[in-house]
């Protein structure tokens, strides 16, 4: 076996003790004599499995007894439909702070949906800050503001939650579970799975009570989190293998000692990268210092035509994905949960070396 070290945005790396498990587990799940794909997701193995899920995101997120925990499909990009759908009516106010592609995307979404306003926009420095709030020009009468807590292809992130009185929506994809957060500050969250909870397939969305009554009328069924809410997420067949990995992924983040330890070894490892970046001549990031990310970390090298050699030679060393977004160019590597601290060490190594021999 060789596995390397992969700092691809997502789908991402999954821990070596929950691949090992699922490997063990394929041929006879849990005294099954099958494998989890082949159970029916009703049955006493699996509801009983789904719950364990839950308590432990429960008690890894400490989230409050008065949100519900739901698991849909469609990725967070079919959230960020949901969200206008489920939160606001067609005439009804919603505000957007764009400070990354993602955002972007969330506001084109909302905009079919709803009255969607973008009170504060990024885009005039490429994406790289989180505009004052001082600045925004929210709206009196906003059903919600939507952030995203994390820009996986910038790395920015906000490290201080908004204020204000109106119900934060947040997409998280990118950064949740990282770190400890204050779930009380947000109406609702959502994450697609892919990048710190498990493979793509199945979608995260964690919903204060009482927002969970659509707004509107004729939703269909799987648009409307209540639907979700009402029917422990098996409205219809979930990603049953999908839902079975997170729940190992919890388990194994519950050993680990629970997202304070996580958040130290996260920022550590990023604290560790930007400081290599930072004192280099070679590679750059353009991110405002107070708002780059944990858990993406995007660089430029100083001579673009060293990208194919970088590339090149950091793949043969075993450091793989570490090609940036193309509205980004350059690098970008992504240190999620799963991306152990040894990793790191060896890309600074890595980088270091190729700045001797090319700098
Ligand atoms: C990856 C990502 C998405 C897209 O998620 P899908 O599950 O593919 O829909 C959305 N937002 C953020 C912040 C992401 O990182």
């Amino acid at each position: 076996m060789s596995r390397v070290y992969n700092f691809s945005a997502g789908p991402a790396a999954l821990p070596l003790e929950v691949l090992e498990t699922i490997q063990n587990d394929i041929p006879d799940w849990n005294g099954t004599g099958m494998s989890v794909m082949e159970v029916s997701h009703r049955s006493k193995e699996f509801v009983e499995l789904a719950a364990r899920c839950e308590t432990n995101l429960r008690e890894l997120l400490a989230i409050p007894d008065d949100y519900s925990v739901l698991w849909t499909q469609g990725g967070a990009t079919l959230q960020m439909a949901m969200v206008p759908l489920n939160l606001a009516g067609p005439d009804d106010t919603v505000d957007y702070v764009q400070t990354g592609s993602w955002g972007k995307k969330a506001l084109g979404e909302a905009q079919k949906f709803a009255n969607a306003r973008l009170i504060a926009d990024a885009s005039d420095r490429n994406f790289t800050y989180i505009p004052d709030e001082s600045t925004w020009d929210r709206s009196d009468d906003a059903r919600y503001l939507h952030i995203t807590s994390n820009e996986t292809i910038a790395g920015v992130e906000y490290h201080q939650l908004p204020g204000g009185d109106v119900p934060i929506v947040s997409d998280m994809s990118s950064t949740i579970l990282s770190r400890p957060i204050d779930v009380s500050g947000y109406g609702a969250i959502y994450a697609g799975a892919q990048k710190n909870i498990g493979p793509a397939g199945i979608t995260l969305a964690i919903v204060r009570n009482d927002l969970l009554e659509p707004q509107r009328d004729n939703l269909p069924h799987l648009m409307m989190w209540k639907s979700y809410a009402e029917s422990d997420s098996m409205t219809n067949t979930p990603p049953t293998f999908a839902w079975y990995v997170a729940d190992l992924v919890f388990q194994y983040l519950q050993d680990m000692g629970g997202l304070d330890a996580m958040a130290e070894i996260n920022q550590r490892k990023s604290e560790k990268l930007y400081a290599a970046i930072d004192g280099s001549d070679l590679y750059s990031n353009p991110v405002d210092k107070h708002c780059r990310s944990w858990m993406n970390v995007p660089f430029i090298l100083a001579d673009a035509s060293l990208d194919a050699a970088f590339l090149e030679e950091s793949k043969a060393a075993g450091l793989a994905n570490l090609k940036g977004h193309r509205s980004v160019g350059g690098m970008r590597a992504s240190i999620y949960n799963a991306v152990p601290e040894a990793a790191v060490d060896a890309l600074i190594e890595f980088m270091a070396e190729f700045e001797r021999k090319n700098g």
